[in-house]
């Protein structure tokens, strides 16, 4: 499996949309990697995660021909994740020799009710080639060559105290090989540790780095540095990582108070590399 970062920032980018503190300042006189833009990623040319608002520049940086994903897995209904009305020109007139003119769109339920207020925006035939799938937590799915399975994220807390629930990351696996992107979520919960317990090797480990060295601890949505190592660490205890298994960070914010060029080099001392837009890595 090949796994390409196309944005790499938390919800306001970075720099940020609105923004003029230091980190954004930096990182839009740097340039090159340290400009990042709302999260998501590619799994081979067919699978992709997420649907940010920044979708159609991903297109335009990367020479993307988008009409080829067949899959599209949604990890939570926050606006950096998940723009619906991106959907409402797929298909129909909008696209013409599309590679797949079907989409499967694996999601929450309340992704798809985001999808369905902006729905009206769509014709007929564009609904028609949209195919939704409502997850369940631990409930493994079969996408053409790929099998993933969504798992509960400790992320958006308001939802659980309304007995909702929680957001997804994913375990996706395919060619023997696995990869579990963990964005957005803190520290993972304790059913999620169970389930991981028995689904190793993971070969590639990719991990909420919205807090910067910032410590989040089990109580936070995302996580910082210190958060990283203690799960890194804890699945190379468990056996279900080892020395070959690449553990990247990704999801980054100006509130975690440092650019690429400056995180890099932090977090490589402690066994971690760091995404950034356009980052293209072997499963
Ligand atoms: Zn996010
Ligand atoms: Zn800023
Ligand atoms: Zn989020």
């Amino acid at each position: 499996m090949q796994l390409t970062y196309l944005g790499t920032a938390a919800a306001e980018g970075l720099p940020a949309v609105f923004c003029n503190c230091p980190v954004c300042r930096q990182a839009a006189r740097l340039g090159g990697r340290n400009i990042r833009t709302r999260s998501q990623s590619l799994v081979n040319r067919d699978l992709l995660i997420d649907l940010p608002p920044d979708t159609y520049l991903h297109k335009l940086q990367n020479g993307l021909d988008l009409s080829a994903v067949k899959y599209l897995f949604v990890t939570h209904w926050h606006m950096d994740h998940f723009y619906p009305q991106e959907l409402t020109v797929r298909g129909s007139y909008y696209s013409h020799g599309m590679v797949s003119p079907e989409l499967e769109i694996y999601c929450a339920a309340e992704t798809r009710a985001q999808f369905e207020k902006v729905s009206w925006e769509a014709n007929p035939e564009t609904l028609s080639a949209l195919h939704f799938h409502i997850l369940r937590a631990f409930q493994p799915v079969r996408a053409g060559e790929y099998t993933v399975t969504p798992l509960p994220a400790n992320h958006m807390h308001e939802l659980e105290s309304n007995g909702k629930p929680h957001p997804y990351f994913y375990l996706i696996e395919a060619e023997g090989r696995r990869l579990l992107y963990a964005h957005d979520t803190g520290l993972f919960l304790p059913e999620v540790w169970d389930f991981l317990k028995e689904r190793g090797p993971i070969h590639l480990v990719s991990l909420d780095g919205t807090s910067g060295l910032r410590e989040c601890g089990p109580k936070a949505g995302h996580m910082g540095l210190p958060d990283n190592i203690r799960v890194r660490e804890k699945l190379l205890e468990m056996g279900v990582c080892d020395g070959d298994t690449k553990f990247i960070l990704n999801h980054f914010s100006h509130n975690g108070g440092m650019v690429y060029d400056e995180y890099a080099p932090l977090a490589a001392e402690k066994g971690f590399a760091v995404s950034y837009d356009g980052m293209a890595v072997e499963v």
